[in-house]
């Protein structure tokens, strides 16, 4: 019989890897806590239409990469590819616009996309995002892409490029648009057959295709900047201005565009670690989506937000940054009653806020302490009859193998003196 494996492109994460996962985590969460976020959790699955109609149906996410079927009862679902669209459905759902002016939310979940499988690209991989609904200024875009920095930053990723652009507001897009289409008829022998196709359905997308024969066919494209409402120049420029108040160095990219339809104005990436990650070197992307609540049924809403990959993230961290372990107390029972004395005395320790391993039958001492010594214990408690008529046990450090007979009711302090 073959070997049942997890689907192509998907992976474990091992025990060994959650130290620095907890690290990320906990780094996140902490972050955007400071900055006013709350965390929401929605279901990883959600009915087809929703990506459909949040994420455009002529996206490549949409197009090729969804998991998407039917179930039992012909529902039509689809694993979430992205987070933005199902955070402002359950926004929408449970009316959490009622509560304040203004949400602030961040998630951290998988996301399922079924792309080409590299490294740092992945079929199910885990996002960390944020979206602050409510607020159309740039002072909020500025905020945001100041939070995705500083976030960065604290995991101690350095050298990183922020790019930023304007995709211009839905009454002036139309006109680009257009623009985008004569040029690139022009030049159509040049494009890849996506793109050929892409002038139809989504013309924008040409502009970021990776084949070089459309980079270059697109060097000469029409610019964005030529086609923004005066209110979409002058949120630009204040943005720029703003980021420097957050300390965030910046580049305009013009010829930026991102994988989802529903972006309006703002569009940000964060670059880094190419020489680790090649062409998957983005590590956040976002933007400003002030259609999309409007889209799913709301009223008209002005949202931005962000997504970072969290396993892009840690191919970048450095082996310090990890969650540390605590260390571990060994409990090992000798002599009559010896099993019981060991589930007394874990007890105790544990509620002493000690990480305790305990044996779950009877052993001699040896294969006890072989155990211990194989978990990594520092201390290992010895719960010896003896010892048990006066109250107290033996405890042995695991370095160099010192013992000495202690009190069960001293027991907490005399263990953190070996920690
Ligand atoms: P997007 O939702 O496409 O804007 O992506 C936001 C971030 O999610 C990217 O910058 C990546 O860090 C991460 N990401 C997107 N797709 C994948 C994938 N297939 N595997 C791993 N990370 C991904």
């Amino acid at each position: 019989m073959s070997k049942l494996r997890c689907v192509k492109g998907m992976h474990d994460i091992l025990p060994e890897d959650m130290p620095k996962w907890h690290y990320l985590e906990n780094c996140y969460r902490n972050l955007v806590s400071d900055y006013g976020y709350e965390e929401i959790r929605t279901p990883i699955l959600e009915s087809l239409d929703l990506f459909v109609r949040g994420i455009g149906e002529s996206t490549d996410i949409v197009e090729k990469e969804m998991y998407a079927f039917e179930d039992k009862g012909n529902a039509k679902l689809a694993l979430r590819p992205e987070g933005t669209a199902s955070v402002i459905r359950a926004f929408l759902q449970n009316n959490l616009e009622a509560l304040t002016p203004v949400s602030k939310l961040y998630y951290i979940g998988p996301m399922f996309r079924r792309e080409r499988p590299a490294r740092g690209r992945y079929r199910q991989f885990y996002q960390a995002g944020a979206e602050l609904i409510g607020i159309e200024d740039a002072t909020a875009d500025a905020e945001l892409i100041g939070m995705a920095v500083t976030f960065v930053k604290t995991l101690g990723i350095q050298n990183v490029n922020v790019q930023i652009n304007s995709l211009g507001d839905p009454e002036t897009r139309p006109a680009y648009r257009n623009a985008l289409v004569q040029f690139f008829s022009k030049k159509k022998e040049q494009l890849c057959n996506d793109c050929v196709r892409r002038l139809d359905t989504n013309p924008l997308r040409i502009l970021d295709c990776k084949v070089e024969a459309c980079s270059i066919a697109a060097q000469e494209a029409p610019n964005v900047f030529d086609y923004l409402s005066d209110d979409a120049h002058s949120h630009f420029s204040d943005l720029q201005q703003l980021l420097s108040l957050h300390d965030v160095n910046f580049t305009v990219v013009p010829t930026m565009v991102r994988g989802l339809d529903y972006y309006t104005r703002t569009i940000f990436e964060i670059q880094g670690g190419a020489d680790i990650l090649g062409a998957q070197s983005t590590i956040v992307g976002g933007g400003r989506y002030n259609g999309l609540v409007k889209q799913l049924g709301g009223r008209n809403t002005p949202t931005i937000g962000f997504a970072f990959g969290i396993e892009r993230l840690l191919l970048l961290l450095g082996d310090n940054a990890k969650e540390s372990v605590k260390p571990t107390v060994f409990v090992a029972g000798v002599g009559e009653g010896g099993l019981e004395r060991t589930i007394r005395v874990s007890r105790q320790l544990r509620n002493c806020n000690f990480k305790v391993e305990a044996p779950y039958k009877n052993g001699s001492l040896r294969s006890q302490l072989k155990r211990a010594d194989k978990s990594s214990a520092v201390v290992a408690v010895i719960a010896g009859a003896d010892e048990a008529l006066q109250n107290a046990v033996t405890i042995r450090n695991m370095q160099n193998g010192e013992q000495q007979i202690v009190p069960l009711d001293e027991l907490e302090p005399k263990i953190r003196e070996l920690m």
